[in-house]
């Protein structure tokens, strides 16, 4: 038995369902002046947890009050025919956002998809213009998921300015741009990957622990400072044969971390909402700067 007090949770989705209202009423804004944000969202093959992914993303979309289409293709959809598609919804002037669902079939390149898209377009924020300006602190679309966890953390009062920020894990969609943004705000990252030697001793140093691995269990109570914050970014599926097999898990062994941590996000209810949130955000953003571009030039040619 412990003393310890649970950790306070940070729920996604009461956060997500606070921000998806403003975004509501920001839409309702534009269309009134005639512009309705939409995002295309585009799915290769029949990765059965991108399926679910997409209807979520679009779904999130239609009640927030943004237009959305959504083209399925099978798997085995040439890459060439995918980037002439990207292409038109380049120019298609009723698409703010475009997002191809990752990952792809082999046979389709990633890095040559993303990079076919205009990066006033790319609300996932992977092209490498925005994952520049993101490097040089210059403004563009910020990566979702790592986007959603600042936000998190601002919802809670975490002032991230002088705390020392442990981030497990180093992708480029996850990791990366979420070591980024902390420095940007004035964090001391350390940034962990499957080589780093002795996690431990670095996670119980953290104040702030992102966990970004995909592995259950990763970070255990034994590993975390008492007070820390802990967000679980993982999304992972427990194994057939052991208790609650089927069901969508965290990296982070939740019972145990929320009997030290000062705060916890849980799985499911926690980032996931939040990526769809900033989808939305950057979607709408995206509408919103073509919008004043709109009225700029038109008040030019006054
Ligand atoms: P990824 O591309 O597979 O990257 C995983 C990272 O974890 C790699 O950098 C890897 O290191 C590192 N790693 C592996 N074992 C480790 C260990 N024992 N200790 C520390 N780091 C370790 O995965 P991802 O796309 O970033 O996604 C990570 C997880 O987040 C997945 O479960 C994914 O489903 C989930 N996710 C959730 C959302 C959401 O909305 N909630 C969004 C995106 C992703 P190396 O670089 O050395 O291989």
């Amino acid at each position: 038995m412990t003393n310890a007090p649970h950790a306070q949770l940070i729920d996604g989705i009461a956060l997500s369902a606070q921000l998806r209202q403003n975004i509501a009423q920001r839409a309702h804004a534009l269309k009134a002046r005639g512009l309705t944000p939409g995002l295309a969202v585009l799915l290769v093959g029949d990765n059965p947890a991108s399926q679910v992914y997409v209807r979520n993303k679009v779904k999130a979309c239609e009640d927030a009050g943004l237009h959305s289409v959504l083209e399925r293709y099978d798997a085995n959809f040439p890459e060439a025919e995918l980037l002439a598609r990207i292409e038109e919804l380049n120019h298609d002037t009723s698409i703010h956002g475009i997002l191809v669902q990752l990952p792809l079939p082999a046979h389709i390149h990633a890095h040559k998809v993303i990079a076919a898209i205009a990066p006033a377009k790319d609300v996932d924020g992977f092209h490498v213009a925005n994952a520049g300006a993101l490097l040089l602190g210059q403004p563009g679309f910020l990566p979702c998921t790592p986007y959603g966890v600042m936000k998190m953390l601002a919802s809670i009062g975490c002032d991230v300015r002088g705390k020392h920020a442990v981030v497990l894990g180093r992708s480029n969609i996850v990791g990366k741009p979420m070591a980024l943004m902390l420095l940007q705000q004035h964090a001391t990252v350390t940034v962990c990957h499957s080589h780093t030697a002795n996690l431990k001793a670095i996670t119980l140093q953290a104040d702030i622990i992102v966990a970004a691995v995909g592995k259950r269990n990763t970070l255990t109570r034994d590993m975390v400072k008492p007070g820390a914050v802990v967000i679980d970014v993982g999304m992972n599926r427990i194994p057939e044969g052991e208790e609650g097999a089927g069901k969508l898990c965290g990296d982070v062994d939740f019972a145990g971390v929320s009997q030290v941590a000062g705060y916890i996000t849980p799985v499911p209810g926690g980032v996931g909402p939040m990526t769809i949130t900033m989808l939305l955000t950057n979607t709408l953003e995206a509408a919103e700067r073509e919008a004043s571009w709109l009225e700029t030039s038109t008040e030019a040619t006054i």
